[in-house]
């Protein structure tokens, strides 16, 4: 069996198979796309030390440092099941059951997509999800935030304090977001809301140019022009896979302790699949630390 058992190759997961593997330790990594989200990322600017580099470049270089090491890289491997016996066996899709000792969940997660017309052909072109990651390049632009929940005005709060111009566009006849939120939103000089509106497309040529929605009420159609539109309907944990073999919470994300600690024993989480506020690069890379030291902590006291 292994010691270590990593399920996720992202910053997180390549992180805390580093970490393990540096103790000399029995480590393996299976996933299902090497690399993660930062694939389809274009520019990363808030990786503390690299002033500017590219997702695919990240992905490589998290690669390369994990191929320094004695570590068993499962790539192109998707887990199935978790089920904790004498140790932790992990069953893949293609049958094939793993075993180890501890094993670190780092899943990540998935930005909801709106599914209307221009979102998948202008990603990383105008379309957004991340506004701490995106959000300088629109400076002095007018964009969109869809979404009137908690996550969508945080995040036309904070890209008003960037932006020319910021239109909230929400589904239902009222934002849902906190009040606290909202107090904040409404006495923002440079915000409009439209609610009871439903998005029928992102224009644009080379990139976005517009957005078009319909009044509910009316029917109406409508068009904006900006320069970009920020998707905030949700951050989705890829963890529907574990059932109740390990806690989540009403979102679906893995309960962890300080120390990436699940509630049941061995077995530890790190990264967007979690708890842990705040889904960002340096932040997984940081809890896949934590976790693999907590595993490996855990293996020292069993
Ligand atoms: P992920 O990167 O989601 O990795 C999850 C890993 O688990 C993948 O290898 C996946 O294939 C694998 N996996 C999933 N399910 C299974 C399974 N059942 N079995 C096996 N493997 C599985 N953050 C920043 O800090 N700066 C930025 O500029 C930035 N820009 C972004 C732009 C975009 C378009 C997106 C989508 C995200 C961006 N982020 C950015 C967020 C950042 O990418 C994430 O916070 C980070 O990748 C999370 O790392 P993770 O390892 O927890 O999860």
């Amino acid at each position: 069996p292994f010691d270590v058992l990593v399920v996720g190759g992202g910053p997180a997961g390549a992180s805390a198979a580093v970490y393990a593997a540096r103790k000399g330790i029995r480590t393996g990594i299976v996933a299902e796309r090497f690399g993660g989200q930062i694939l389809d990322t274009a520019s990363i600017e808030n990786f503390i030390s690299v002033k500017h580099t590219e997702g695919p470049k990240l992905a490589a270089n998290l690669e390369e440092h994990v191929k320094e090491y004695n570590i068993d890289v499962m790539n192109l491997q998707r887990a199935k099941r978790l089920e904790k016996k004498d140790h932790i066996e992990i069953e893949l899709e293609n049958g094939a059951v793993l075993k180890s000792k501890t094993v670190i969940l780092s899943t990540g997660a998935r930005w909801r997509n709106i599914g209307v017309p221009g979102e998948a052909e202008f990603k990383n072109k105008g379309v957004a999800y991340c506004p701490h990651c995106d959000g300088p390049l629109f400076e002095g632009k007018h964009v969109a935030v869809i979404g009137g929940g908690n996550s969508g005005i945080e995040a036309a709060i904070d890209l008003a304090g960037i932006v020319k111009h910021v239109t909230v566009l929400e589904f239902m006849p009222e934002l849902k977001a906190d009040s606290v939120l909202q107090d904040r939103l409404y006495s923002l000089p440079n915000v409009t809301v439209l609610k009871n509106v439903q998005t029928k497309e992102i224009t644009g040529t080379d990139s976005v140019n517009g957005i078009t929605y319909i009044e509910r009420d009316t029917g109406t159609e409508q068009h904006i022009e900006l320069s970009g539109v920020f998707v905030q309907i949700g951050l989705v944990p890829n963890t529907d896979w574990l059932g109740d073999a390990v806690e989540r919470n009403k979102f679906g994300e893995i309960v962890v302790d300080n120390r990436g600690a699940t509630n049941v024993p061995g077995v530890f989480a790190a990264g967007d699949c979690t708890t842990a506020p705040y889904k960002q690069i340096i932040i997984s890379m940081g809890s896949g630390a934590t976790a693999s030291l907590g595993a490996f902590d855990y293996l020292v006291r069993n």
